[in-house]
C-alpha cells in the first residue's frame, strides 16, 4: 500500500522517509503524483495547515495521505514566527533570510530569555477525510549566531534541551531520534500501524480457513 507524503520541501521528505522506514507502506512523494493541487498554506495555526494539507491532497489523490507542518515559537518573541515560520522575512524569503530576522528581532535578548520551541503537527487523512492529527514538541533555546551546515531552516540556530550541538550540527542520526519530528512520528507510526490493521481485517471477508483437525 502507498502513502503519500503531501510535502514538496526535500530536506522534510529525507527526514518523514527515514522515520516512516519500518511501515510496510511505500512512501511516495507529492511531485510522484501528477495534479496534485498546490496548497495554500493560510490557516489561522499550524494544525489547521497541516489538515488542510493531508485532506486536500487525500482527496484528490485519493490516497492515505500523511501531511507535516511545523512552526519555531519563541517566547520573547510571544510565540512568533509559528505558524509564518516559513514566511518570516517576506512571502519568497531563504531560511537565510528568515534567520537574519530572526537574529535581529532578538538583539539583546539575553540568552536565558531565547527560548523556544519547534512544534510539528502531522496529519493523517484518506480519501474519506481526516483521520487523526498528532503533535510533536522540541523545547530548546535560539543562539546569537548561525552554526553547522546540516539540517534546514531553523537548525543552524536551535539548541535542543540538553544538547550542546544545534540542529544544524547533530548528524541526522540524532535529530530524527530527538525532534520535534520524531516525536510526531512516533505517534502518527502508531496510528498508521492502526489503520492498517483495521484495513486488512476488514478486507478480509474470504471464509475462515478449514479448522485442522486435533491428533
Ligand atoms: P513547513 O510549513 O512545515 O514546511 O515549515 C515552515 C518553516 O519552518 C520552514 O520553512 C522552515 O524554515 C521551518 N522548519 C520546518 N521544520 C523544520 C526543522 O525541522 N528544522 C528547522 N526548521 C524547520
Amino acid at each position: 500500500m502507498q502513502l503519500l507524503v503531501a510535502s514538496r520541501n526535500k530536506h522534510k521528505l529525507k527526514e518523514l522517509a527515514g522515520l516512516l522506514q519500518d511501515l510496510p507502506l511505500e512512501t511516495v512523494p507529492a511531485s510522484g503524483i501528477r495534479g496534485l493541487p498546490e496548497i495554500v498554506e493560510d490557516g489561522a495555526t499550524i494544525r489547521d495547515n497541516a489538515i488542510k494539507k493531508a485532506v486536500e491532497t487525500a482527496r484528490v489523490a485519493k490516497k492515505l495521505t500523511l501531511a507535516d507542518d511545523t512552526g519555531l515559537e519563541v517566547d520573547a518573541l510571544k510565540g512568533e514566527p509559528g505558524v509564518r515560520s516559513a514566511r518570516f522575512a517576506g512571502e519568497d524569503a531563504t531560511y537565510h533570510e528568515n534567520n537574519k530576522k530572526l537574529l535581529e528581532r532578538l538583539k539583546g535578548v539575553a540568552y536565558d530569555k531565547r527560548t523556544a520551541r519547534f512544534r510539528c503537527v502531522v496529519a493523517i487523512a484518506d480519501e474519506n477525510g481526516l483521520c487523526e492529527c498528532v503533535e510533536g514538541i522540541c523545547n530548546g533555546t535560539i543562539l546569537e549566531a548561525e552554526r553547522g551546515g546540516g539540517g534546514f531552516g531553523y537548525d543552524p540556530l536551535f539548541i535542543a534541551d540538553g544538547q550542546t550541538k544545534t540542529f544544524a550540527e547533530l548528524s541526522p542520526e540524532v535529530k530524527n531520534r530527538i525532534s520535534h519530528r520524531a516525536k510526531a512520528m512516533q505517534k502518527a507510526w502508531a496510528v498508521l500501524s492502526r489503520y492498517l490493521r483495521e484495513r486488512s481485517a476488514g478486507a478480509d471477508d474470504s471464509p475462515p480457513p478449514p479448522q485442522r483437525e486435533r491428533v
